[in-house]
């Protein structure tokens, strides 16, 4: 079976105030839409995590990572959105963002995905918390919340939903995915705001390849272990060579199932372990190298 997209895929590099970054171009055609795929080029921070370093870090200065974020913010023209990130955990748990008293709030359901209570249960179920909850897939409706994933090699996954104006950002790397992470953010899609998945658009930002993503065995037999239709996104070179997870085959298979067309979905074709001079990439450099930021928002009326 064959995932990847007919659609061709174009993610240009957009420049504003002497600052690039990556957006799609089927997400770039909804005027109430902001988003961006950040790069590393155009920051303050110093070695390791030299460039735009927008994740906070012990390696890197807060007044560094403020800054980056500021002018990365300024670039896009989401400044006055209020962001609205995670403690990401790579799990398939969901939260929704909303505004609750001039701040963001964070709604997070006790168990998402195909499986959970929905309706009055799942509600009762519900907390609301004010600080940055543990979970990897983020949703809203709500005008003026920007919604962030960060990463350096795991696949950031930005959706819109251009009948209901519902968005979500996903961060999946290969616990995530297995866990089913893309397809949980389309079902807490259908259930928060009724987004048919037909509707929706999906924009896959970049991430570490098959070129790059060599795993051990027993992350091989981890997705085994789900299904041995899982054996399709492993790719070996030779027969003695380490196996190699394709991580946006595994996401776009997810997607497929959901129900989103595959001309709605679109890959930015970019390898972060290969392209350090664009990217972080935490398998190339090493975990105190910087963070990219993949962030969505629904602009202010
Ligand atoms: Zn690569």
């Amino acid at each position: 079976m064959v995932y990847w997209p007919l659609a061709s895929s174009h993610f240009p590099i957009q420049t504003n105030e002497g600052l690039e970054w990556l957006g799609s171009e089927a997400l770039r055609r909804l005027p109430w839409l902001r988003h961006g795929f950040s790069l590393r080029c155009g920051g303050v921070s110093a070695r390791p995590a030299e460039g735009l370093n927008l994740g906070f870090a012990h390696a890197d200065s807060r007044e560094a990572v403020e800054e980056n974020r500021r002018r990365f913010f300024h670039a896009l023209g989401v400044e006055n959105l209020l962001l609205a990130d995670l403690q990401q955990v790579h799990s398939a748990r969901a939260c929704r963002a909303t505004l609750a008293g001039g701040a963001v709030a964070y709604v997070s359901a006790a168990r998402s995905g195909p499986d959970a209570a929905t309706g009055p249960l799942a509600e009762t179920r519900a907390a609301t918390l004010q600080s940055k909850p543990e979970a990897d897939i983020l949703t809203t409706n709500e005008p003026g919340i920007l919604l962030a994933i960060r990463t350096a090699d795991c696949l950031p996954i930005l959706i819109a939903d251009p009948e209901r104006r519902a968005i979500a950002a996903v961060h999946a790397g290969w616990r995530g995915t297995l866990e089913g992470v893309t397809e949980a953010a389309v079902f807490e899609m259908a259930r928060s705001f009724a987004s048919k998945p037909a509707s929706l658009l999906a924009a896959l930002g970049p991430s570490i390849r098959s070129c790059c993503y060599e795993v051990g065995p027993e992350v091989e037999e981890a997705f085994r272990n789900r299904s041995p239709e899982n054996q399709a996104f492993f790719l070996r070179p030779n027969p003695e060579s380490r196996a190699r997870l394709d991580l946006v085959a595994a996401n776009l298979a997810q997607l497929d199932s959901s129900g989103i067309p595959s001309s709605q979905i679109h890959v930015a074709d970019f390898c972060t372990a290969c392209r350090t001079d664009l990217f972080f990439s935490h398998r190339k450099e090493g975990a105190l190298t910087g963070r990219m930021m993949a962030v969505i928002g629904i602009a202010q009326p």
